[in-house]
């Protein structure tokens, strides 16, 4: 038995070609003496750094954009693919219009109006759920919107359809990276400011391309550079900027937390724990310091496949450091033991005492634009706006006053 493998080559034959049009005349062509009408503020949604910029609009149409010098994350900077986001608006491969196959599964997708798909997919929602119960409807959105859309997101789900069942991509992208937040912190949020690169000694980076995937990062990790911050990076493969570290760990994929794990191991070695800290502000030392004996750099070495001299440097750096920042992304949180990653690299922060001061802390770099906000606004299934929990009553009495519904139609959690 298998699938039927011809639905594919049918659907193949039947779409078009979604890329540049060889010999067609650009939708954007490049004309420098236009006169520019209006400068709309916006973002770039293509990553995570959401850069500021000017959409720049004449004759009707966006025909370019421009930097926000007034934009406190990139201050008049862009990288390439921010600076030609607009070539997309009037792109003749964009969908503007929805699309509907009136005559099932195999029949063509044919234009229609947009009261027509609304009136047929309420019409689905309300017929489902009269059948089978709310939950039997989910919604799955993505983030690279405003935070006010992302709320409208999971309110829509709860009030609107009252399913329990929503979530965002945020599942997929960094939901070990909010375990391991709300397991180590008790919260999911990040604990520093970008421009807190700008005041470390020593930053690391684990499981994270920020040369290609957060391109505007770079230039506040030069600037950290500048002043002499050393850089640690971790990752199986040899990125842009792991080119320009000071110590380049090429660990195996998947033993970030046994290098993290060494790492600790030769920082409590070498006396470079902040006991001060630990004592006053965590709990679980003991335990953590007992787990970390079994990782010596040697042991760690071979399961990684690096030279323990190059952990133990590695160690030193980061512990040495009047102020540390460990960032982590995908590459260390996108594995089974995704969450257990981050707790590790949370503890190399908590046991030298890098937290609540200005270039000392962790964070994980957000993948996709707005990540964390579509998560703080409520899209996530465990959680209401506020990054409150749907499941602690108050949580639910406060969001239910402001959302004018009883606490008994509120859903309870989808899959946390
Ligand atoms: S760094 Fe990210 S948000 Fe900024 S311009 Fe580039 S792709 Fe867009």
């Amino acid at each position: 038995m298998s699938v039927d493998k011809g639905i594919f080559r049918r659907r193949q034959r039947q779409s078009e070609t979604f890329d540049y049009h060889a010999g067609e005349p650009s939708p954007t062509p490049w004309k420098s003496d236009v006169q520019i009408e209006h400068y709309v503020p916006t973002h770039c949604c293509y990553c995570g750094v959401q850069c500021g910029m000017y959409l720049k609009v004449a004759g009707g149409k966006v025909v370019g954009v421009e930097p926000r010098e007034d934009f406190p994350l990139n201050r008049g900077m862009l990288c390439p693919k921010g600076a030609t986001a607009y070539q997309t608006v009037n792109h003749p491969d964009r969908l503007t219009y929805p699309l509907m196959r009136r005559n099932g599964k195999e029949s063509p997708l044919e234009r229609a109006s947009w009261d027509e798909v609304l009136d047929v997919i309420a019409g689905r929602f309300r017929a489902i759920q009269g059948e089978y119960g709310k939950d039997a409807v989910a919604i799955y959105s993505g983030s690279s919107m405003t935070n006010e859309k992302c709320y409208l997101m999971g309110k829509f789900a709860r009030v609107a359809l009252g399913t329990r069942h929503t979530d965002y991509n945020g599942r997929l992208c960094m939901s070990s990276a909010t375990g391991a937040n709300e397991r180590s912190l008790g919260i999911d949020r990040a604990a520093n400011p970008v421009s807190d690169m700008l005041h470390a000694d020593c930053i690391f980076v684990i499981g994270a391309n920020v040369g290609e995937c957060f391109p505007i990062i770079t230039s506040y990790l030069w600037q950290a550079r500048d002043r002499g911050c050393k850089l640690i990076v971790a990752d199986p493969r040899q990125t842009p900027i792991a080119r320009t570290a000071d110590v380049f760990l090429p660990l195996r994929s998947g033993t970030d937390s046994a290098l993290l794990n060494g790492m600790l191991h030769v920082i409590i070695k070498e006396g470079l724990i902040d006991e001060d800290f630990i004592r006053a502000r965590t709990v679980g030392w003991e335990e953590t310091k007992a787990l970390v004996e079994q990782y010596p750099p040697e042991r760690v070495a071979k399961v990684c496949g690096l030279r323990p001299e190059a952990i133990i440097e590695a160690a030193r750096m980061f512990g040495q450091a009047q102020a540390a920042l460990i960032y982590t992304a995908r590459g260390l949180e996108h594995q089974s033991k995704g969450v257990d990653n981050g707790v590790t690299a949370i503890n190399l922060a908590l046991a030298t005492g890098n937290f609540g001061r200005p270039g000392a802390g962790y964070g994980t770099l957000t993948g996709q634009g707005n990540g964390q906000g579509g998560r703080e606004m409520g899209q996530k299934a465990s959680q209401l706006p506020g990054c409150r929990e749907i499941e602690n009553p108050e949580d639910r009495t406060y969001i239910c006053s402001v959302w004018g519904i009883d606490e008994k139609d509120l859903p309870h959690s989808g899959y946390p």
